[in-house]
């Protein structure tokens, strides 16, 4: 990894953006450093009885709202500066799309496939303990959620360890992302690649950006490559080819595979789970490393693995238009200049990838209000609609069939209002940012920024949150 800083990334690209703010030096700083950082050490018994130190990270970004958000990384690239980075992140990610959270992360420098089930429960029971004991859950004061390498099955034990200890009658909400059954949310698993169509059509659909790359406006036809077929990959994925695009290319740690008639998404799924890769598949050809299929022929490039992936080596290779950053940070500030001047769309983390966040914020206040969106009306609205329709029926002198009424007085659940929630915050989110871009003429991950800065500064300035 060299002698790349992603924290320094992520100030590099605030300071841009900053200049084009009203907020004093000061203030700025106070924006950009992390309030609290925690790094704790444990030990863990291994299965077979040896012990093993684990390290883990919990950074809290900024306090401006409360509680801190953001997610827990089970991987060996996580350190504290990876954390403050993801945590700076959050902070701007949640103003972006107007989420009332401050930025959090955490982290576990952990291989998870060397550990068993056993192991990785401990590592996280113990990593919830620690957390507690130092005030860095809560919902009230730090919300976790899932992130690269871990997932519901992870927020089931946070939640479980932390009701042990607490007897908060809102322990519910100490953690998003979680099972269902234990107050999760649906549309929670798919959320942040959800979101990531979501933005990618809107800028799709706008047809003078599109004009400006050369190509046509809307999602139907274009090809894409993704790498990182995990969570926020395969999602971004399967609703990008629901609206028309085709898959050509797919990177996984083992190798790389392109074809032009495009890849059948479900049948690689299940090929990589039975040979626990994507190299081999049917019909694709086998590029000569896992990073190779970046600089292949596409319109949509979907780097969703982790950051540092686009970088100068290879930005003077990349052929898509679109740069849609579904991963934190994949792109370094060399990268996005030596793509931007070759006319490309990148559209960037602290927008795209927001989907995850909004649907955690809605799963939070599903738990502190300790009702499912839905309840309440759903069976109201239905009553309303069919006297509507009967009122209808009566003028009309048509009769509705079954199916006609079931499809027109449908009244929302938690899965149709999670879903709509998450389309309009990304769809206003990109409109917001790309306004501001055309404004001052800058790319939209320095839009991004701005319209962060504002928000977070301005709160500050109202507040006056000073000692
Ligand atoms: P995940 O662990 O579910 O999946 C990541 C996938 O990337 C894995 O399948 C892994 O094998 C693959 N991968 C890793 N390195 C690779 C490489 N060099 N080449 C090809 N494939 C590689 O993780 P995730 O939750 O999907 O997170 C992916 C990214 O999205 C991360 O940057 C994360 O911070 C970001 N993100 C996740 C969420 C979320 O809700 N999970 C929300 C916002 C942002």
């Amino acid at each position: 990894m060299s002698d790349y800083k992603f924290f320094d990334q992520v100030n590099k690209a605030f300071d841009k953006a900053a200049k084009y703010t009203r907020f004093d030096k000061g203030l700025l700083e106070q924006m950009k450093f992390c309030n609290d950082v925690l790094h704790i050490t444990f030990p863990l018994e291994r299965d077979n009885g040896s012990i093993e130190v684990i390290h883990g990270w919990r950074v809290e970004h900024s306090h401006h709202k409360l509680p801190t958000k953001g997610g827990i990384r089970y991987s060996m690239t996580v350190n504290e500066d990876e954390t403050m980075a993801l945590a700076a992140l959050m902070t701007y990610k949640c103003a972006v799309v107007d989420v009332p959270f401050g930025g959090a992360k955490g982290g576990i420098k952990i291989d998870p496939s060397k550990y068993s089930e056993a192991e990785l429960e401990r590592i996280t029971r113990r990593y919830t303990f620690q957390l507690y004991k130092k005030n860095f859950i809560g919902p009230g004061s730090d919300v976790p959620a899932p992130d690269y390498g871990t997932s519901a099955r992870e927020m089931g034990w946070v939640l479980d360890t932390y009701r042990q200890i607490s007897s908060d009658i809102n322990a519910e909400g100490c953690v998003t992302g979680k099972p269902i059954g234990q107050g999760g949310i649906r549309g929670r698993t798919e959320a942040t690649g959800r979101g990531v169509f979501f933005g990618v059509q809107e800028a799709c659909s706008n047809k003078e950006d599109m004009k400006a790359i050369g190509l046509d406006p809307g999602i139907e036809g274009k090809t894409f490559v993704v790498q990182g077929l995990g969570n926020v990959g395969f999602h971004a994925a399967k609703y990008l080819i629901e609206g028309g695009a085709k898959m050509v290319g797919v990177a996984e740690m083992d190798g790389s595979i392109y074809s032009d008639n495009g890849i059948d998404l479900a049948k690689l799924m299940e090929y990589k789970n039975e040979t626990g890769g994507v190299v081999g598949f049917e019909g694709t050809k086998t590029l000569e490393n896992n990073a190779a299929v970046l600089e292949a022929e596409c319109d949509i490039l979907v780097p969703a693995a982790l950051e540092n992936q686009l970088k100068e080596s290879n930005a003077p290779n990349i052929k898509a238009k679109i740069i849609a950053e579904a991963a934190n940070g994949p792109t370094t500030s060399e990268a996005h200049e030596i793509m931007k001047e070759r006319g490309a769309l990148i559209i960037p983390d602290n927008f795209l990838n927001a989907g995850g966040v909004t649907v955690s914020y809605f799963e939070w206040l599903k738990n502190i209000q300790h009702v499912r969106f839905g309840r309440m009306e759903k069976r109201f609205e239905e009553n309303s609609f069919r006297r509507i329709l009967s009122v209808i029926e009566t003028i009309s002198e048509r009769k509705f069939t079954d199916q006609e009424l079931q499809f027109l007085a449908h009244g929302a659940g938690e899965e149709e209002l999670v879903d709509s929630g998450l389309q309009d915050t990304m769809v206003n989110s990109y409109n917001e940012i790309n306004e501001i871009r055309k404004k001052h003429d800058v790319d939209l991950r320095t839009a991004a920024f701005i319209s962060a800065i504002n928000k977070v500064g301005g709160l500050y300035e109202r507040m006056g949150i000073f000692p």
